[in-house]
């Protein structure tokens, strides 16, 4: 029987693009992205639609029998972002740490996914492996951290502190863990009380169980104890558990504390153990001129985290991961399978980054990383931190100066507030009552569409939280916050102290 090969054209593959037709629906996708960035501050910052409603406009259809021409379908896609997205670019999204996108970051993005390098080989991937090898020296230099060191960039904080826990599992405990697992090692992890979550995903995925994580106590200052660290290490060594890995942070999730960094390296160099510090929020702060020493004390660690996509303001997704022993990674990740022969050259091996990290074919996140720090230069970069950190300055110092707002922390570009009615001031005893009310503030704000913040317990204090990580906000625009708590926190108060409300009028 004869079979025949179809050409191209006869072949008429239901993905193909014609030449024309890709220019058409992507000239035109590019002029909505244009209008859609130049009036992003004017849109709510969301509808807060349900999710039965954002449900409801999807429909309950099955997949669809047959396919449809691409330039409506994108137009359609893009009515859909355009109209039931929260906008995390907004001038006044404050909520988290989810940066303002930098444009440059979308098209790069075009660019990247239109040649589809996969960064697992350099073979596959010649000039996209040495981007990404380049951006990974950037970073480290913007930062203070030693250039010689080792990375990969990764799809997040969370995936950039797994890869430096298992670096620091492997080089801590030997090459046997690889192969015959943690079983019988009493591993142990120190890190404060206010780590983020992944600290937990991470001793629970790589084997070690959340009980590994010995919990370090906080100062005043929500920093980490140092005092208390050095007691618990000893108990541990006293009682045959095995420490290999301390956990500072630079930039606290919740309200941008610093550890002291340059005592918690000094510690654990003297006791052999890896230090790693997750600058995922505030490691980029380092490249201040004026940054903390604390926070500059990042450069001591045996591997650090960092965060592109929050304040490189890359679009998500994009982490990254420095080890100081380049080494420590190839030691951690490098198989090499017989279906991989690249070609052996002999002046220089070549880097093939699925011998580096967990993952095996990778995009080429890079790109906009790197195009980034091009168009902003260090300059940039730091100006625009600056200006973040600035801004939420003069957020706290507003809240302060504003008669019913108590302003609570400050720390890198995170400020911390709350709505106390006049007559509750001091009252040790309303903390309950404040709690209820801000908590139902941030919902109010949020729903006005005009602005948007996250929480923060500081204490057992419910607070107000935001978090400047965005080149579109402007100082009116950190001023428009405080008088809208303001407004709506005597509303909500009104709503749920009727009685105190009429005896004021
Ligand atoms: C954001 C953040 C993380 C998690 O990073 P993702 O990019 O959300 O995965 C971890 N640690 C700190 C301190 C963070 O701010």
């Amino acid at each position: 029987m004869e079979t025949k090969r179809p050409d191209a054209a006869a072949r008429d593959a239901a993905l193909e693009m014609s030449g024309d037709e890709f220019r058409a629906a992507g000239h035109k996708l590019v002029d909505r992205l244009a209008d859609f960035l130049g009036g992003i501050g004017e849109r709510p910052v969301t509808r807060n639609d349900s999710p039965l409603e954002v449900r409801a406009v999807l429909g309950g259809d099955g997949m669809p029998e047959r396919g449809s021409p691409a330039g409506p379908l994108l137009d359609e896609a893009a009515d859909l972002l355009f109209t039931h997205s929260l906008f995390n670019g907004h001038p006044r999204f404050w909520a988290y740490i989810t940066s303002s996108a930098a444009p440059i970051g979308a098209l790069a993005d075009l660019l990247a996914s239109t040649v589809n390098a996969n960064l697992g080989g350099w073979d596959l991937a010649p000039i996209a492996t040495e981007i990404e090898l380049q951006t990974v020296r950037w970073i480290a230099e913007l930062i203070g951290y030693p250039t010689t060191a080792g990375g990969l960039l990764v799809s997040g904080g969370n995936m950039a502190n797994f890869v430096a826990f298992l670096a620091a599992r492997r080089a801590k405990s030997g090459d046997a863990v690889r192969t015959e697992g943690i079983c019988g090692r009493r591993l142990r992890v120190y890190t404060s009380e206010e780590t983020h979550t992944w600290v937990q995903k991470a001793a629970d995925l790589f084997g070690l169980g959340t009980d590994a994580i010995r919990w370090i106590p906080v100062d005043a200052r929500l920093r980490m104890d140092v005092a208390a660290l050095e007691r618990a290490v000893a108990e541990d060594r006293a009682r045959g558990d095995q420490p290999f890995l301390v956990v500072g942070t630079g930039g606290s999730v919740g309200t941008g504390a610093i550890d002291p960094l340059p005592e918690i390296a000094r510690f654990c160099s003297r006791e052999d153990l890896w230090f790693h510090v997750d600058g995922a929020y505030g490691g980029f702060a380092a490249a201040l001129p004026d940054a903390p020493e604390d926070l500059k004390a990042l450069s001591l660690a045996d591997s650090v985290a960092v965060d592109p996509h929050k304040w490189l303001y890359a679009p998500l997704e994009a982490g990254c991961t420095l080890v100081r022993d380049p080494q420590a990674l190839r030691d951690t990740f490098s198989y090499h399978p017989p279906y991989y022969q690249y070609s052996a050259n002999k002046e220089e091996e070549p880097v093939n980054f699925h011998e580096l990290g967990p993952q095996n074919s990778r995009g080429f996140r890079a790109l906009k990383v790197w195009l980034g720090l091009r168009q902003a230069g260090r300059e940039g970069y730091v100006r625009m931190i600056g200006d973040d950190v600035r801004l939420a300055r003069e957020l706290y110092d507003r809240a302060a100066a504003t008669p019913e707002l108590e302003a609570l922390t400050y720390g890198l570009s995170i400020a911390t507030f709350r709505y106390v009615p006049h007559d509750l001031k001091g009252d040790a005893s309303a903390n309950g009552y404040l709690n209820d009310l801000n908590s139902e503030l941030m919902r109010r704000i949020r729903a006005s569409g005009t602005a948007y913040v996250s929480n923060a317990l500081v204490g057992d204090v419910f607070a107000l939280r935001a978090c400047v990580v965005n080149f579109r906000t402007t100082r009116e625009d950190v001023a428009s916050l405080p008088p809208l708590a303001v407004a709506l926190g005597r509303e909500v108060d009104a709503e749920l102290r009727p009685s105190a409300a009429a005896g004021r009028t």
